[in-house]
């Protein structure tokens, strides 16, 4: 599989890595990592390499072959080195960002009595789908820093989570972004608060990021082999990273052979070629910001691998301790799309990977001024896409 150097040319991609952070050259602090062993290393052989090496395991993860680990300091953790038979690569377990709670406009709204319909709810077309596609019964995972579990305006839809942090089914959304996220996918079609792109979807909390919006690579993983195990059909992830991961390309791609469909936020950055990881993945999605105006959003980051733009600028949505709140950033836009593919599915359960991302695609609408990696195929659209679906069915 991997060939034995790859551990030494990681082993000097995380000397660089830690370089570029600035970490002093002490390294007499503990550090994490994520092993990916060698397919012959069975589960049982895990923890005692681990600990035969210094570490200690912190979680096992299957779908990669692989475990989370702390070493007492990072030359413990190059002994892995020396078990090239065995350890296939070694990467630092750092930490990603969700991709827009820094957009947060504060700008108090008072709770809407009446249900409001979002502008970005209209503009993707979703009402035009709803006769014939609500996201009934469709699987969809939001992997975020959790979701507001007894929301009134979401609670009907949540089957169940996890939370990869404490290892529980208790999830607690206590940031925020998570809930708004899922309140654009599938917020209840009631006669009050917000609606959503998908209001029959079902809905699971995947936690993998803190009340800080951060989240380690292992955690996302663990969340990502839950979403697998669970038959999960769509993962939202609206976060974001520079830097690759093995252990994450490594999972993406076992979703992606799962039949799962992976939407991801481009990132915030405003930068060209700047789309983060997982949306850089060739397996998912990548989605930028539109705003009001049919424009791409100046924050959004641009790049061959974006797919299609969606609403990311004042996007009114559930918040925590069953709040409302407007949020902007590129997390904002990717609910959107998942939302559509939630749509896509109910409407015809048969369709590929390759199928959704072909009519979410095929249906979008270009945004006059703007690259193709600024907006990728245009502008999603429910509308269009759930008629090309049954006009095919
Ligand atoms: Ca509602």
């Amino acid at each position: 599989m991997l060939p034995s150097y790859a551990v030494y040319l990681m082993a000097l991609a995380a000397l660089a890595r830690r370089s570029r952070q600035g970490a002093s050259g002490a390294g007499s602090r503990p550090v994490q990592k994520i092993i990916l062993f060698e397919p012959s290393v069975g589960p049982e052989r895990v923890r005692s390499i681990v600990e035969e090496c210094g570490g200690k395991l912190r979680k096992s993860l299957p779908i990669i072959n692989g475990a989370a680990c702390v070493f007492p300091e990072e030359a413990t953790a190059m002994s892995l080195l020396s078990r090239a038979g065995e350890v296939a690569w070694v990467e630092d377990d750092f930490v990603i960002h969700i991709a827009g709670a820094c957009f947060f406009i504060p700008r108090p709204r008072p709770w809407p009595r009446k249900q409001t319909v979002p502008w970005g709810i209209t503009r993707v077309r979703a009402p035009e789908a709803w006769g014939s596609a609500t996201g009934r019964g469709v699987r969809v995972a939001v992997l975020d820093t959790g979701i507001d579990m007894s929301h009134p305006d979401l609670k009907a839809n949540i089957e169940g989570g996890f939370d990869c942090i404490n290892e529980t089914t208790d999830v607690v959304d206590d940031n925020g972004h998570g809930t708004h996220v899922a309140g654009t996918i599938a917020a209840l079609d009631n006669d009050f608060g917000v609606v959503g792109v998908a209001p029959e979807a079902r809905l699971y909390a995947v936690k993998a990021f803190d009340s800080r919006g951060q989240g380690q690579v292992s955690d996302i993983v663990q969340g990502m082999e839950w979403c697998i195990t669970n038959r999960v059909q769509v993962i939202n992830m609206s976060f974001g990273t520079a830097d690759s991961s093995r252990a994450l390309t490594v999972a993406i791609n076992k979703a992606a052979e799962a039949g799962i469909v992976m939407i991801a936020a481009a990132g915030n950055d405003g930068r060209r070629d700047g789309v983060l990881y997982p949306a850089r993945d060739p397996n998912v999605m990548a989605v930028t910001a539109s705003t009001r105006d049919d424009r791409i959003a100046s924050f959004s980051n641009s790049g061959t691998q974006v797919a299609v733009a969606a609403p990311g600028e004042d996007v009114y949505s559930t918040y925590r301790d069953g709040g409302y709140k407007s949020l902007t950033g590129t997390s904002m836009a990717c609910p959107h799309v998942a939302g559509v593919v939630a749509l896509l599915l109910s409407a015809s359960p048969g369709l590929t990977r390759d199928d959704v991302r072909e009519v979410v695609c095929g249906t979008a609408t270009k945004l006059p001024g703007f690259s193709l990696d600024q907006q990728g195929s245009g502008l999603v659209n429910a509308g269009a896409a759930i008629s090309r679906v049954r006009r095919s069915a």
